[in-house]
C-alpha cells in the first residue's frame, strides 16, 4: 500500500510554469505539493534563450499575440517580486530586439513586417541602415534592412526559474525533486490526486507514492502526454533546439539580434558585476527546431545552422570563445499553441504546451491557473487553449 500524503493542490512539473503557478497558489494560503521527476528547474526552462517575444514567429502564432502582450506587461512586476523575495537576480534587461534583414528582398519582407506587427498592435518601427549600426556596431557588412522592437525584453532563464523556485519554497510550497508522476488518480469525473515514483539518485527506484489534492496541476513540459489518466489527454511532443553559449571581449550587443536564420541574446553577469562594461560579454545563441523525439544531442549540423546565423550577425564573432553548447525539448502541440484551463475531469487544470514561449508566458500562466483554481473564473478569455479542443485526440502511449 502506497504511503498517503495530501495537499489543497499537486503541481506536476517543476519548470518554470509549475514554479510560478505553485508560487502564486501557495500566497493565496493553499497547501501546495510541486514534483519534478528529476532535479526541478532542468529541462525546457534551462534550455531556452529567455527572449520575451510577443512578435509571432510563424502565422500560428498569431492567435497567440494578446496574451503575450499580457505576460510582457506583466513582466516587469513579476521579475521585481521574485528577485526580491529570492534574493536572486534573474538578469532582466529591457533593451529591445533589433530585428536584422540580410536577404535581397528585404525592404519587401520589411514592409511586410511593419505592417503585421502594427496590425498586432506592436510598435516596431523601421531602421535606416546607418542607426541600426550605431545601436550594434557589431552588425555586419551584408546587413539589407533593420527593424526595431523596443518593447522585447529578455531574461537569463537559467537564474529566473531558479529565482522562482526558491520564492516558491520562500512562500511554503513543498517541493519534491526526484517524484515522477505516473498517473492522475480519479474517483468517478473527480481528479484526486497523483500516483507518484520517488528515484533516490543512484538508489534505484525507491517506491510509491500516493498523494490526495483537493486540485492537480498538470506542467510537465513536454512530458506532459506520457503522464496516465490526464482527461482529455495532452498531446505535447517535443521539438529539440540546440544552443551555443558565447564570450567576446571584442563584440558587445545592447540588445537581442534575431534574423530569419537565428538570434543572439546578450546576458547581463548575473551576480553583479561592477566592472561587466569592461568584462568579456556573454551571449547565446539559437536556435534549430528539431522532430528527435525525446533525444538530446548537440550535432555538428544544428551548431553549424546556429554559428553561420552568428556571424552573418556579427563577423567579428569569429574569434569568440563557445563556453557553453546544448539542447532542450520545447513542449509543442498539435496546432503550436498551449494546453491550458480546465480537463475533463473536475479539479484538474492543465497547463503546458507552451512551446517557443513559455519563459514569456509564465507570469500569465500563473495569474489564470491561480484564479481558476481560487475563484473559478479568469480576466482574461482561454477558451482558445482549451484542452478541450483535444478530446478525441488517440490517447498518447504512456511510456
Ligand atoms: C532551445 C530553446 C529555446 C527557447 N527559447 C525561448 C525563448 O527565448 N523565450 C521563451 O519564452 N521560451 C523559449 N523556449 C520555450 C520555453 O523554454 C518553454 O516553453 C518553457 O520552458 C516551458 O516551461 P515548462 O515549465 O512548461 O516546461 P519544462 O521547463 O520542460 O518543465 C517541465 C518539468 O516537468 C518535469 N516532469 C516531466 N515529467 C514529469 C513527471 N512525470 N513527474 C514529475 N515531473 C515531471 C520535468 O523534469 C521538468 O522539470 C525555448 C525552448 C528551447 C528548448
Amino acid at each position: 500500500m502506497p504511503a498517503m500524503r495530501s495537499y489543497d493542490v499537486v503541481v506536476v512539473g517543476a519548470g518554470i510554469i509549475g514554479g510560478a503557478v505553485a508560487l502564486r497558489l501557495a500566497q493565496h494560503g493553499l497547501r501546495v505539493a510541486l514534483l519534478d521527476r528529476q532535479d526541478p528547474g532542468r529541462e525546457a526552462s534551462w534550455a531556452a534563450a529567455g527572449m520575451l517575444s510577443p512578435a509571432p514567429d510563424t502565422p500560428a502564432d498569431i492567435p497567440l499575440v494578446p496574451f503575450c502582450r499580457a505576460s510582457l506587461a506583466l513582466y516587469p512586476d513579476f521579475v521585481a517580486e521574485i528577485e526580491e523575495i529570492s534574493g536572486q537576480n534573474t538578469g532582466y534587461r529591457r533593451e529591445g530586439t533589433l530585428e536584422a534583414l540580410f536577404s535581397g528582398d528585404a525592404e519587401r519582407k520589411l514592409s511586410t513586417l511593419i505592417a503585421l506587427h502594427h496590425g498586432l498592435g506592436l510598435p516596431t518601427e523601421p531602421l535606416p541602415l546607418d542607426e541600426a549600426r550605431k545601436l550594434e556596431p557589431a552588425l555586419g557588412p551584408e546587413l539589407r534592412a533593420a527593424a526595431l522592437l523596443p518593447f522585447e525584453g529578455s531574461v537569463d532563464n537559467r537564474a529566473l526559474t531558479d529565482a522562482v523556485l526558491a520564492a516558491a519554497v520562500a512562500n511554503g510550497v513543498e517541493l519534491f525533486p526526484h517524484t515522477g508522476v505516473t498517473r492522475l488518480t480519479s474517483e468517478g469525473a473527480r481528479c484526486t490526486g497523483v500516483i507518484a515514483k520517488h528515484v533516490a539518485e543512484g538508489q534505484g527506484n525507491a517506491g510509491e507514492l500516493a498523494i490526495a489534492a483537493g486540485n492537480v496541476v498538470l506542467a510537465a513540459g513536454a512530458y506532459s502526454a506520457k503522464i496516465a489518466g490526464v482527461l482529455p489527454p495532452s498531446p505535447t511532443r517535443p521539438v529539440r533546439g540546440q544552443m551555443v553559449a558565447l564570450r567576446s571581449a571584442d563584440v558587445r550587443l545592447r540588445r537581442v539580434l534575431r534574423s530569419e536564420r537565428g538570434y543572439l541574446v546578450p546576458r547581463d553577469a548575473v551576480g553583479g558585476d561592477l566592472r561587466k562594461d569592461a568584462a568579456p560579454q556573454l551571449m547565446v545563441a539559437g536556435s534549430t527546431l528539431e522532430d528527435a523525439d525525446f533525444e538530446k544531442r548537440v550535432t555538428p549540423g544544428g551548431l553549424e545552422r546556429i554559428l553561420s546565423a552568428v556571424l552573418e550577425f556579427a563577423p567579428a564573432l569569429s574569434g569568440a570563445e563557445i563556453v557553453e553548447t546544448w539542447c532542450g525539448l520545447r513542449p509543442d502541440t498539435p496546432d503550436h499553441l498551449p494546453i491550458l484551463g480546465p480537463g475533463e475531469l473536475d479539479n484538474l487544470t492543465i497547463a503546458t504546451g507552451h512551446y517557443r514561449n513559455g519563459i514569456l508566458l509564465a507570469p500569465i500562466t500563473a495569474k489564470l491557473v491561480t484564479q481558476w483554481i481560487t475563484e473559478r473564473h479568469v480576466y482574461m478569455d482561454w477558451e482558445i487553449f482549451s484542452p478541450l479542443r483535444f478530446a478525441h485526440a488517440p490517447a498518447p502511449e504512456n511510456t
